[in-house]
């Protein structure tokens, strides 16, 4: 028996061989990963880690796959997800407990249900609680590291260990978690509100992006984090490149930082037009975009222009 087949019968949980991404990416693109695994519990996880670790299996950590970009040739190696098994919560207060695989949107109605205020203009945010964490998913002035107390991680030896929210940096879709460690869980302290100010906070929230952002369409959300300059939309939009079109990925015409898959595109699609993008803004603005977006996949030296 190889260490792949030693580690799936070892596995409890859900252990999918050759899983194509295109089924776990909110772009709906990406080859397959050698193995995708929502582990049952964290006992779970523990061994899948100190197993996968040992046996140098090179391991991927993702949530719902909302800011993802895989490749087309897929991933080398294994990906855990916590999304529907490491997914309890719990309010007490204005104390909140939540686990990684805990969908955000969820997190915050069950927030709001409680008069609380702090997470309310991330409602619409997709994914987990663990991607939110790792990126420091943020909308309309409010990020999920404003009240954050403290985070659990598990480290590739199977072992936890709480960080407080000031050992971890979080800047604009941005933190300081170790790619080796997976975010389990972590603890806020919002502040108790009423329920009228919670309530149209969060309906403000949610016009607005309905009113900006291409819902209708599959896509990572924002492709390019914003420079200091100015929004990256504008920028790939005074550079005429709205509308453009490699296969079937789009660079959307209602938001030009958001690129659109109408069904078939692949990520050697996407690929062009993020190049493409780079390119035309840095030559004729001076601007260089950063991705917002994580690549899984891909060689590295891809993106540059
Ligand atoms: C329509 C649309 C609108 C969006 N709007 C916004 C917005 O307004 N603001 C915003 O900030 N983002 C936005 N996004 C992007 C995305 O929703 C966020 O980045 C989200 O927080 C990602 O969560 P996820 O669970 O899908 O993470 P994934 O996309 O699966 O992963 C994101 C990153 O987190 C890592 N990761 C995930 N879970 C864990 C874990 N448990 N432990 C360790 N690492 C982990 C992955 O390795 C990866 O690097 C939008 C996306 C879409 C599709």
């Amino acid at each position: 028996m190889n260490s792949f087949e030693t580690l799936q019968k070892m596995t409890k949980g859900v252990f999918l061989n050759e899983e194509n991404m295109i089924k776990h990416t909110s772009f709906g693109i990406g080859g397959p990963a050698k193995a995708y695994i929502v582990p049952k519990d964290e006992n779970d996880l523990a061994q899948i880690l100190k197993f996968a670790n040992k046996n140098s299996i090179s391991t991927y950590f993702v949530g719902s796959g909302s800011n993802l970009l895989v490749s087309d040739k897929g991933i080398d190696g294994i990906v855990i997800t916590l999304g529907r098994a490491i997914n309890n919560y719990e309010i007490n207060g204005s104390q909140v407990y939540a686990e990684s695989g805990v969908m955000l949107g969820k997190l915050v109605k069950e927030c709001v249900k409680n008069n609380l205020s702090g997470l309310e203009s991330l409602i619409g945010v997709p994914g987990t609680l663990g991607g939110a964490l790792i990126m420091n998913a943020g909308a309309f002035g409010g990020e999920i590291s404003n009240f954050l107390k403290n985070v659990t991680i598990m480290t590739m030896q199977g072992n936890k260990k709480k960080y407080k929210s000031g050992e971890i940096k979080f800047s604009y879709r941005d933190s300081t978690f170790s790619s080796k460690e997976i975010v389990i869980s972590a603890e806020f302290e919002l502040i108790q509100s009423d329920a009228k100010t919670v309530a149209e906070k969060k309906s403000l929230a949610s016009g607005n992006r309905k009113a900006s952002q291409p819902l209708k369409f599959r896509s990572a959300g924002s492709v390019f984090k914003n420079p200091a300059e100015g929004a990256a939309g504008y920028f790939i939009d005074k550079a005429g490149l709205k509308g453009t079109k490699m296969g079937d990925a789009e660079i959307s015409n209602h938001h030009a930082n958001f690129f659109v898959n109408h069904g078939g595109a692949k990520a050697s699609d996407v690929v062009k037009l993020i190049r493409l993008a780079r390119k035309t803004v840095k030559n004729k603005f001076g601007v260089l975009l950063e991705l917002e977006v994580k690549t899984l996949g891909f060689k590295s030296g891809t993106f540059d222009v």
